[in-house]
Order: C-alpha cells, then sequence, then structure tokens
C-alpha cells in the first residue's frame, strides 16, 4: 500500500490486526516519508530508524502471538522533552545536545509497553519557551501549509510532523498553550488534559505547576487513542492524580451536542489583536455547533487582561528555579576552560542557553528576589486564584467555553516580533494552565492565506472525555480536520 499515511489511528489498528499490513511496513512507510519530505518541514531532531524497526518487528510477533493492545504497530512521534532511555533528549537545547537520559520518561514508557513504535523525537522551542519553535537550538521548523511560516511552538515539531503526515500522532507538552496553538497553526486536533492527568515524571520541567503532556492528531478520535496511553495515576509525580481514568475511545459518543450550553466570553472576542478571518471562521464554527443542537451563551470572563502578565511572571519564575539545575556540572553543557567555579557556572549557562531562555531566567529571577517577591509573585500568585475563580464561575451556568487558539493564524518564520508581541499571541491559552483546565483545539477553517485556523473548547476539571466526544461530533458533521496541506499529499 502507498497510501498507509493517510489512514486514521483506527484504522491503523484495524488494518494491522487484520493483518492487512505489518508494523514494519508501516513503520518502513513512516521512515522513507521522513527520509524524503523532512527535510523541507525539518519536524524531526532525531530520527531512530533502527530502533523503530526492531520495535516494528517485536509489535508483529505480538500481533500473531494474540498477546497485542489495540495499538501495538503504530507509529509515534515524541517531543524531544520526553526522556527516551539510550536516545539523546536535547528540549531544543544547546544544554543538552549531548543529554542522553538513562530513564524513560513515564509517557514514554507507557507508549512503549501499548506497543507503540517511536520514530524519533521531533522539534520544539528550546526548554518548550516559545509560540514558533523558532527558539530551537536546532533550527526552525517549518508549517507543512505553507512552509515559510511557522508550525508555532512549543511543540511544533510535533505538530509540523503529523500535519506532513510523517507521524500518525505525536506527544506534545502545553505550559501555557504548547500543544493547543501549534494544533491551530497546522490544522490539528491537540488536548492540554486537566493539570495532574498526565505523569510529568522525566518531562524536562519548564514551569512545574503549569507544564502538562497531552496527544496531537488529526481528530479528537486519534487523540482519544492516545490519550488512553498517556493518562492516569504515576507514583513517580507527586502532583499527577489519583482518580480513575477515563476511556476515552469509548466515550467518543458520550456527549451530545444537543442541549450542550457553549460559553462565549465578551471579553476574548474584542481583543485587540484578534484577526478578522480567524474570528469569522471561530463563529462559523460556533454557528455550525448551534444548528447542532448547543445553546450559545454569552459569558463575562473578567480577568482577561491580566492573563499575560501573571503567565509571565509565574512561568519564569518557575523557569528560573528549574532552569538552575544545568551548572555546568553535573550534566549538559560544559564550557571550556574554566579559571574558576563561578567561570564554569557563567559561561555554561550563556553558552548553553539561547536568548529567549536567558531573558525569562532574568525575569524569573528577578520576580522571587527578595525585594520585589511580594510585589510580584505573591501578587502573581493571588491574581492566578482569581482567574481560577473567574473560571469556576462560569462553569455554573456552562458547560464548556469556546475561544480561539490563538489571535492569529502561523506567523512568517523570522518575522521577529517582539517578546510583548510575541506574549500577547498568548491570551487566549494562558489562562487554562493557570487554571489548570483541560481544553481541546480543533480546525475549523482556512484563512485568506489557507493557513488554519482552530476553535478551542475549555472544559471543567477531567472533563477530558466531554472534550474529546464534542469534537468527535463536530468532526463527524464537518470535514475540516481531514484536510491535508500539499506537502502530506506528497508520495515518498
Ligand atoms: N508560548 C508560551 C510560552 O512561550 C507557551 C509555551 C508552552 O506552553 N510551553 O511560554
Amino acid at each position: 500500500m502507498t497510501d498507509l499515511h493517510r489512514l486514521s489511528v483506527r484504522e491503523l489498528t484495524e488494518g494491522l490486526a487484520g493483518a492487512k499490513f505489518s508494523s514494519r511496513e508501516l513503520t518502513e512507510h513512516y521512515l522513507k516519508r521522513i527520509e524524503k519530505i523532512d527535510a523541507q518541514v525539518k519536524s524531526y531532531v532525531t530520527v531512530t530508524a533502527e530502533q523503530a524497526l526492531a520495535q516494528a518487528d517485536a509489535a508483529d510477533a505480538a500481533i500473531k502471538a494474540d498477546n497485542a493492545t489495540a495499538l501495538t504497530g503504530v507509529p509515534i512521534a515524541h517531543k524531544d522533552i520526553f526522556c527516551t532511555q539510550g536516545i539523546k533528549t536535547t528540549a531544543g537545547s544547546k544544554m543538552l545536545d549531548n543529554f542522553i537520559s538513562p530513564y524513560d520518561a513515564t509517557v514514554v514508557a507507557k507508549a512503549k509497553a501499548a506497543g507503540l513504535v517511536t520514530l524519533g523525537k521531533v522539534n520544539m522551542d528550546e526548554f518548550a519557551m516559545g509560540s514558533t519553535s523558532e527558539n530551537s537550538f536546532y533550527g526552525a521548523t517549518a508549517n507543512p501549509w505553507n512552509l515559510s511560516h511557522v508550525p508555532g511552538g512549543s511543540s511544533g515539531g510535533s505538530a509540523a510532523a503529523v500535519a506532513a503526515d510523517l507521524a500518525p500522532f505525536a506527544t506534545g507538552t502545553d505550559t501555557g498553550g504548547s500543544i493547543r496553538q501549534p494544533a491551530s497553526f497546522c490544522g490539528l486536533t491537540g488536548l492540554k488534559p486537566t493539570y495532574g492527568r498526565v505523569s510529568r515524571f522525566g518531562m524536562i520541567a519548564y514551569a512545574s505547576s503549569l507544564d502538562q503532556g497531552g496527544p496531537m492528531a488529526r481528530s479528537a478520535e486519534d487523540c482519544a487513542y492516545l490519550m488512553n496511553v498517556m493518562a492516569g495515576h504515576d507514583a513517580k509525580d507527586s502532583t499527577s492524580v489519583e482518580k480513575d481514568v477515563d476511556n476515552y475511545v469509548a466515550n467518543l459518543n458520550g456527549t451530545s451536542v444537543k442541549g450542550l450550553r457553549i460559553g462565549i466570553p465578551k471579553q476574548y472576542f474584542n481583543v485587540a489583536g484578534l484577526d478578522a478571518d480567524v474570528k469569522a471562521r471561530v463563529e462559523e464554527s460556533l454557528k455550525k455547533l448551534e444548528e447542532m443542537g448547543a445553546i450559545l451563551v454569552e459569558i463575562d470572563l473578567n480577568m482577561t487582561e491580566s492573563y499575560v502578565p501573571t503567565y509571565y511572571l509565574i512561568a519564569p519564575a518557575e523557569a528560573s528555579s528549574n532552569l538552575s539545575r544545568y551548572d555546568g556540572v553535573r550534566y549538559g553543557y560544559r564550557a571550556e576552560n574554566p579559571v574558576d567555579l563561578m567561570d564554569l557556572y557563567k559561561r555554561s549557562r550563556s553558552e548553553g542557553f539561547g536568548k529567549e531562555v536567558q531573558q525569562r531566567i532574568l525575569i524569573g529571577t528577578y520576580a522571587l528576589s527578595a525585594g520585589y517577591y511580594d510585589a510580584y509573585y505573591v501578587k502573581a500568585q493571588k491574581v492566578r486564584r482569581l482567574i481560577q475563580q473567574d473560571f469556576l464561575k462560569a462553569f455554573e451556568s456552562v458547560d464548556v467555553i469556546a475561544a480561539p487558539a490563538a489571535p492569529t493564524t502561523a506567523y512568517k518564520i523570522g518575522a521577529n516580533l517582539s517578546p510583548v508581541e510575541m506574549y500577547l499571541g498568548d491570551i487566549y491559552t494562558i489562562a487554562v494552565n493557570l487554571a489548570g483546565l483541560p481544553a481541546i483545539n480543533a480546525p475549523v477553517g482556512f484563512d485568506k492565506d489557507n493557513l488554519p485556523v482552530g476553535l478551542q473548547l475549555i472544559g471543567n476539571y477531567w472533563s477530558e472525555s466531554q472534550l474529546l466526544s464534542v469534537v468527535h461530533q463536530y468532526q463527524q458533521a464537518t470535514d475540516w480536520h481531514t484536510q491535508r496541506a500539499a506537502i502530506a499529499e506528497e508520495n515518498a
């Protein structure tokens, strides 16, 4: 078969189980595509061909022996923030360019246990700080819909790989939008779970109280398959929650759009930088949901103006603490010929970290320093609580909240926005992380330049099944999620 990359995850599981093709054929097919097409997209930092083929053969043996899970033999790409034993894990940083983890992240271990085949590790903004993937030490990744545009970030490699059909699905992480915004820019479905639903063990830390892993794929159905693997309590992550996991695939038809109350925050649709095409596509998608029986309810989210300043204090504060471990001594990059210990620290960190990361360490250290702690950090924590309360109040009258995922479509590579312009692009995603809520992006059309637009649905705590189900219903009634970029149509 020449078009294995066009199959959905469900079709892949059925084809493997029914011996229509083997995991080896499927894996070779993807490796061939990566070899031919990824020179243009640059989504992979590391391709693990040899290991993938060995995993594929093991998967084929397990399927034959009737010892397989639903996903045994299906390929996957992992964001290069998840530690992989024996395979380089860089987090997009020169600091970790030589880092080989001695253990697997829990998410990676679970993927292996489910029989998934690791194709490789995909690109990202350095330490997940950014919205374009241009902050990677390994250079920019291209958006498959238009190669001169960014795929978004920080999980830009994950999004680009899936959108170019260089992996059926991928893991991502979301600290302030890094699953939802690249999914939006690349026309994909991406789910940021409730904080604590997916283990953070072995996921390189950016801002620990906000970081959360999740699936990125073409459809809600494909995401549900991966969510079934990723979700669950982990004794190795003290913030992971001991709560039963749903069967997200079985629940795909569990929520009806009929009677679903969708909150439309007034403040969100009056944001100055909201692109007219994005607004129009999001409104059309809401109209469609209304036709399907949803009830649109105007709501207030009064804290909207506080989102960006609050996030850009808390996230850098936590980052400055988390990144203090990279000291040139224990692991990672080490400056050459240090004259003394201070010189070793200073130069290892100045040479090993890129500009955006250094900028955030400076901001975070400032906000946490003795004289400013109360004025900035403590105050931001208080505002964070108000933001959460704002959402909880809204959820008293609605089931989900609708928003764009981003105010614009994908930027041009090299657009070189100022930090403030770049940070304002996170307005629709970061409050969800501050509140610890789940949210999903679904593709809902294109702008005048044929770049994808995304609709974000924010749910109450632990409503992942509901979000996936609502998007699944929408995707049964529309075909935005089946549209492919021209480069994905190319055969290897
Ligand atoms: N763009 C946001 C930032 O730069 C979000 C990144 C993320 O979710 N990892 O912090």
